[in-house]
């Protein structure tokens, strides 16, 4: 008897990422899908983009988490179309909850859609969604050991955002053997550092994701 689960599982989700992909182009809405642990700060990071890009890019949000809907209460107050999912007990997202989602977001009105994963970093980096990027938030009080650990999620992301810079003097963080240990495992990957809490480096990013929906 044959066994092959996982891989069937894998290449249906690839088929409807794919599919999800389409959609995307035809409507010309560049996908970011933003992974991390929980409170790293997926949720600030994304208010704080949108705040940025108000009056340069048109936004919308899928929020993606295992229960409640707070992450989208707060991310609708911007007056972004915003669409929660719950997943239930999922610990990730998955190409086909997020083409459930899709149908209840004006799409001809977005050209850049920001996809919250639940927070985990481990298998949102398994499933792809149809997104152009993949967007890391690790949090300094995670420690910077967390490349190490979680290889697969740092190999994945085109960004990391080392976010909650303004903690650095409480705690024992190297910013420098961070950012060289991710470019270790994953050598094109863009790092910025910031801190949601003060701004500081925030413009940074969002110029760079700018230049990603532009280009
Ligand atoms: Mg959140
Ligand atoms: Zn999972």
């Amino acid at each position: 008897m044959e066994i092959k689960v996982i891989k069937d599982i894998m290449g249906a989700n690839e088929q409807i990422a794919q599919k999800n992909r389409q959609l995307f182009d035809r409507h010309k809405v560049f996908v970011v899908n933003v992974m991390a642990s929980p409170g790293a700060g997926k949720t600030s990071l994304i208010l704080e983009t949108i705040r940025r890009l108000k009056g340069k890019v048109k936004v919308g949000v899928v929020e993606g988490d295992i229960s409640s809907s707070l992450d989208a209460e707060a991310i609708s107050k911007e007056d972004v179309p915003v669409v929660q999912i719950n997943t239930g007990g999922e610990c990730h997202l998955d190409a086909n909850m997020t083409s459930t989602a899709l149908g209840s977001l004006p799409l001809e009105d977005i050209e850049l859609l920001l996809i919250e994963n639940v927070g985990n970093l481990v298998c949102p980096a398994e499933f792809k969604l149809g997104e152009d990027r993949r967007v890391l938030v690790s949090s300094t009080p995670e420690g910077d050991d967390k490349p190490f650990k979680y290889p697969l999620m740092f190999h994945e992301a085109d960004v990391v955002l080392i976010n909650k810079i303004d903690l650095l003097p409480y705690l024992k963080f190297d910013v420098d053997a961070f950012a060289k240990t991710i470019k270790g495992i994953n050598q094109k990957a863009k790092i910025f550092p910031l801190s949601c809490t003060t701004g500081e480096g925030v413009d940074q990013w969002v110029d760079w994701l700018l230049g990603q929906v532009r280009g």
